[in-house]
């Protein structure tokens, strides 16, 4: 029986995967955090036997009646879910916190010898070298649960790491596939967030808009796969059935294919190495899909390249490209920002920030905070 402790319980991503853990004999969950969703948390705990939760939030971890569940121990605040992957002993632990809230947490359970599962691809975004360094030197594994990494992981073991060329990453497009600059300069909230073939929280909607999702995912394949940011790619692809392509030394184009559900990936983290049946939609290869690929607009949507002039600068920059993005993002949900300042917002700091690498955790929360307040005043500078 694996133990998991699955972060981020309450959102898209740990919703689906305690129906994997639910579907599985061999998995059970250990531990719980969310931010404030305390409603749905206490609800899983108690139908799950959870002994011990995380709540981020000391608002919503004070609204808790005690008393009602003696049996649970609720570790509160920031460093709650953090605290919880060093008390209760596990297996692997799956992080799907959103954010940079994340980071904490996946630097405990790899200094505590656990498996991670991540989703939280912002730990490698921030931090890719500390959190590899660890991972390394610890002997341990990190199991993308993205679907694009968790497809190149398959491919990459099929290939041989040593037989690969280049890595494709696969980006939808988003729900502003087509159009021009002009045309996204009063887009609203409501327009961003109707992501055309996956269902996901806000944040990583709004990412998938203008094609920062795809930005930070060139920077997190970078760190898993160890490859230069020359030798990754990214194609549009609108089906969202191919999730990532490899190129092999003979020429070969190796492609991972399949519906677009989490619970595959997901499944795959947490069961691996073993495979287990997944009730996701099968696809009907006769069923008259076409399956189109384009290069993505650049121009329209820089994020793709901001991410890798953040990558070529270092861990430094790529830290301040995605906190500068959390900000933006969230001042774009609030009604302060536009669309296209998201980009804008980005690109400045970028270019402000500092490059090289980043040794500490206490490094990394310096530029983290640095890029937040320069943002910050950014996306008040420009909000309507
Ligand atoms: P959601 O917004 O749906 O869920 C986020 C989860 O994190 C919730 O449980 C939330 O709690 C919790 N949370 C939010 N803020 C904090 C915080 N400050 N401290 C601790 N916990 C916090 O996000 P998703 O499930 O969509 O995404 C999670 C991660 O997985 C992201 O990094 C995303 O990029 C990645 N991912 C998601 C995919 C998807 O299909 N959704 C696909 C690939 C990657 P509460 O509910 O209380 O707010
Ligand atoms: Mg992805």
């Amino acid at each position: 029986m694996k133990r998991v402790i699955v972060l981020g319980a309450t959102g898209s991503i740990g919703v689906q995967a305690l129906k994997v853990i639910a579907a599985g004999a061999d998995l059970c969950v250990v531990g719980l955090s969310c931010d404030r969703n305390v409603a749905l948390l206490m609800e899983q705990a108690v139908s799950l036997r959870v002994g011990c939760v995380a709540i981020a939030s000391l608002q919503a971890a004070a609204t808790v009646p005690a008393e009602l569940y003696p049996e649970i121990d609720v570790l509160s605040g920031p460093h709650g879910a953090a605290r919880l992957v060093r008390e209760v002993e596990a297996d692997i632990v799956l992080n799907a916190i959103v954010g940079f809230a994340g980071l904490e947490s996946s630097l405990a359970a790899l200094e505590n010898d656990r498996v991670l599962a991540l989703a939280n691809k912002e730990s490698l975004v921030c931090a890719g070298s500390l959190v590899t360094g660890l991972a390394a030197q610890k002997g341990l594994q990190i199991l993308p649960v993205d679907s694009e990494h968790s497809a190149l992981f398959q491919l990459v073991r099929a290939a041989g790491a040593d037989a690969v060329e280049s890595v494709v990453l696969t980006a939808s497009g988003g729900p502003f596939r087509g159009r021009g600059r002009e045309e996204l300069t009063a887009v609203t909230k409501e327009e961003a967030l109707a992501h055309p073939t996956w269902s996901m929280g806000e944040k990583i909607t709004i990412d998938s808009a203008t094609l920062m999702n795809k930005g930070l995912e060139v920077i997190e394949a970078h760190h898993l796969f160890g490859l230069p940011y020359e030798r990754i790619e990214v194609v549009v692809h609108p089906q969202s059935l191919v999730h990532a392509l490899v190129r092999v030394k003979d020429g070969a184009l190796l492609a991972h294919l399949g519906a677009a559900d989490m619970r595959v990936p997901i499944a795959y983290a947490l069961h691996y190495p073993k495979r287990v049946t997944v009730a996701a939609e099968r696809f009907d290869l006769t069923g008259g899909k076409a399956l189109e690929f384009a290069a993505p607009d650049e121009d329209t949507f820089p994020a793709i390249r901001l991410a890798r002039e953040a990558g070529a600068k270092g861990d430094a920059a790529t830290c301040a490209l995605n906190a500068a993005n959390e900000t933006a993002v969230r001042s774009f949900l609030e009604g302060g920002l536009s669309f296209l300042g998201i980009s804008e917002v980005v690109a400045h700091v970028v270019r402000e920030s500092p490059g090289g690498t980043l040794g500490t955790y206490e490094e990394v929360v310096a530029v983290d905070d640095w890029a937040r307040r320069e943002a910050a005043d950014l996306c008040s500078r420009r909000s309507h």
